[in-house]
């Protein structure tokens, strides 16, 4: 008899399989390899390795803390019984309601939250609390490239095909993507692609670990890949390589992309994003004479206030070769978080509800409500994207939240602009966060509840090939600490919600929730109804959509028809924009931010593991010779880089590997080397997407300014 625990690794959205057996000491588990799950074979990086140690005593939170006072009035944090944390969190939510309406209390949720927690977490806030105003970070993730995926291909699902196709096809480009940093385990896909003959090409501004094992790196400039796939496309027009057949039969819409492609012509792309023409002649080669291939996108070319477009021109690029549809070929993202693909297909999306359905559309509204036990036209409507909600905190009149439950999320680190975020959430009335740990944005909070994670708790996650995972629980949480079902039940119970699905309308068991979820997400786009925990117990993971139990789950889509009404691909007809903001004399350098290997997201739990701290223990400006001479910067000094948006100190890291006219910035920290204080939060008019990417600094030697 075994006495491990398969599971699955608490961090990013490969969702690494691993097992857990008991230890003696303060940490109850030891991670173990877990060579029979397909997608990571064994292999974990320093992250998974490491996951444990949050389950320690001392490193995380044990009991609700509460505040004396109200926020931004600033009593300490003191602990709290969890009935006077609940009582309290439910009398703020009412009292708020009560004055100045459903709306004024917001719920911001987490690409990390398992899909049952996500799944309630939309419910609650929907019949519970009876509000429109929720999204989650996620927003700050994907969603550029789910709102092109869902134009162009009606569905969005982060890859349309599992991670072992990637190997066998011929061309593979990878735009704005580090995963030698953000996911090392997936590496093997790459490599394996190059032993079979493929081609790997890397777009990034900066030639990261990913982009060393690349046969071409293109550099653009940030903020100008749209430009730089209109023209790979004009050149696959120019030099005959579109699949002519397939954009008849497949697609609709080509003349308009065509058009706008033609006038992006291989010099005024050089001249826009600083790629050589001969370079962009290889890759269009490359990748128009290739039989199979993929174009793969990550947060670089998403995280602009044109993602959506950007994708566009990428997914274009894929239709106008014939490489969309195809078995081994195919336009996919690497979604970020731990649950960034199922975190938004159950409703904790401002515009959706489960099933990844628009909580406009009259029979989806009808459909949810029926398997909630309400009314459909009790539901609300549509609320405000994240930034949007964030930026509305404790504002008065009409449109402003003044509660906030915040759940699995820490913007004070994560969001753009973020030192205004941090003040916005000072005004509140009320704020509860839901939290392992006292992250920044947690000791903000009024009310702390502490939360069970990953091994003290049971829970579905999808992974980015929508392979829906099931985590086990391995260990008892701590006394004092209690799962988010629980905690929703018990809030759901005191603001009086009725409806179906346990106490108050709400279950606290996770296979409860599930098989409501797979109720609520029958028939609608991510289709859960013929998933069990069973199943994928037994199957180490089912595709969704899976309609029916005898359904053996879709692992590749798009293969006889894409999802729209007509069941052809859409070209979406864009142009090259610049960025919201661009350098100028007084802020004459561009910015770009990202992630390293050792930390994770805002850092809140990886910066509390001692061997990842010091693998990473703080934020640098990584900038090149040329600029560092110029400046007469030496390795390790400080630095300030300064933004219309607020300034920031951090050691100067000098690379080559980085354009001359960029610098870059980790933003896994909090403090004085926060880099989100200096991002722009210009908006993706269709994805609400913050221009993470892109923004214009210029940098100071500390004590010179
Ligand atoms: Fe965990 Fe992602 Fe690392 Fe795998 S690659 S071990 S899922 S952090």
């Amino acid at each position: 008899m075994t006495t491990t625990t398969p599971t699955h690794c608490p961090y990013c959205s490969l969702q690494c399989g691993m097992r857990l057996a008991p230890a003696a000491g303060p940490v109850p588990v030891e991670v173990r390899e877990r060579a029979d799950f397909p997608v990571n074979r064994g292999a974990l990086c320093g992250k998974g390795q490491n996951a444990a140690a949050l389950l320690a005593p001392g490193t995380r939170l044990t009991t609700p803390l509460v505040r004396a006072g109200k926020a931004g009035g600033r009593g300490e944090l003191r602990a709290a019984s969890w009935t006077e944390a609940l009582d309290r969190v439910a009398a703020g939510f009412a009292g708020v309601r009560e004055r100045y309406g459903a709306d004024a209390v917001g719920v911001f949720g987490g690409g990390g939250l398992t899909n049952e927690k996500a799944y309630q977490l939309g419910k609650f806030a929907r019949i519970a609390l009876k509000t429109a105003t929720i999204d989650y970070n996620g927003r700050f993730c994907m969603s550029s490239a789910a709102a092109a995926g869902r134009i162009a291909f009606g569905v969005d699902r982060g890859l349309p095909f599992p991670l072992e196709d990637v190997p066998r096809t011929d061309c593979l480009i990878l735009v704005g993507a580090n995963p030698a940093e953000t996911m090392p385990p997936a590496l093997r896909y790459f490599r394996e692609l190059r032993e079979n003959g493929g081609t790997l090409i890397v777009v990034d501004p900066r030639r990261t670990r990913t982009a060393e094992l690349a046969d071409l790196h293109l550099q653009p400039v940030p903020g100008t890949d749209l430009a730089l796939a209109l023209g790979l496309l004009h050149l696959l027009i120019a030099e005959r390589m579109v699949d002519v057949d397939f954009v008849a039969e497949r697609t609709t819409g080509f003349e308009d992309a065509r058009a706008a492609a033609m006038a992006h012509w291989p010099e005024r792309v050089e001249r826009i994003t600083g790629v050589p023409v001969a370079r962009l002649r290889e890759a269009a080669q490359h990748f128009g004479r290739a039989r199979t291939g993929m174009v793969l996108t990550a947060r670089g070319p998403e995280q602009q206030s044109k993602g959506t477009d950007t994708v566009g021109a990428w997914i274009n690029l894929c239709l106008a070769s014939g490489k969309a549809g195809r078995r081994y070929s195919g336009y996919g993202c690497l979604t970020g978080q731990g649950n960034g693909q199922g975190g938004r297909e159950h409703g904790q999306k401002a515009d959706q509800l489960p099933g990844y359905r628009s909580i406009e559309d009259p029979a989806a509204r009808a459909h949810v409500a029926a398997v909630w036990g309400v009314d459909p036209d009790e539901l609300p409507r549509s609320g405000r994207s994240a930034y949007e909600l964030l930026d509305s905190l404790g504002a008065e009149g009409p449109d402003g939240v003044r509660a906030l439950l915040l759940m699995g999320s820490n913007p004070v680190v994560s969001a753009p602009r973020a030192g205004r975020i941090a003040e916005r959430l000072r005004a509140l009335d009320l704020l509860v966060v839901s939290d392992l740990v006292l992250s920044e944005t947690a000791q903000l909070a009024d009310v702390v509840l502490p939360s069970t994670q990953w091994a003290e708790e049971t829970g579905t996650m999808t992974n980015l090939e929508g392979r829906v995972l099931l985590r086990r629980r391995a260990v008892a949480a701590p006394e004092g600490v209690r799962s988010d079902l629980w905690v929703l039940r018990e809030l759901a119970e005191r603001l009086g919600a009725k409806g179906a699905g346990g106490e108050g309308g709400f279950d606290d068991d996770p296979e409860a929730v599930f098989a409501e979820l797979r109720r609520a997400s029958a028939g609608g786009q991510a289709d859960y109804a013929g998933i069990s925990y069973e199943r994928i117990a037994a199957e180490d993971g089912v595709f969704w959509p899976c309609p029916a139990e005898d359904h053996p789950g879709t692992p590749r889509l798009f293969l006889d028809a894409f999802a729209t009404p007509d069941g052809r691909a859409r070209f979406a007809p864009v142009s090259h924009r610049p960025a919201a903001e661009e350098p100028d004399a007084e802020y004459p350098m561009y910015l770009t931010t990202g992630r390293v290997l050792a930390q994770y997201q805002s850092g809140a739990q990886t910066r509390r593991v001692a061997e990842l701290n010091s693998a990473a223990p703080g934020p640098f400006v990584e900038l090149h010779p040329r600029l560092a001479s110029r400046l007469g910067v030496a390795d390790g000094e400080q630095l300030a880089v300064v933004s219309r948006r607020g300034r920031v100190v951090a050691p100067a890291r000098i690379s080559d590997a980085i354009r001359p006219d960029t610098v870059f910035m980790p933003f896994h920290w909090s403090g004085p080397g926060r880099a989100n204080t200096l991002t722009n939060p210009a908006l993706d008019p269709t994805s609400k997407m913050p221009e993470f990417k892109v923004c214009a600094v210029r940098i100071e030697r500390v004590g010179e300014s």
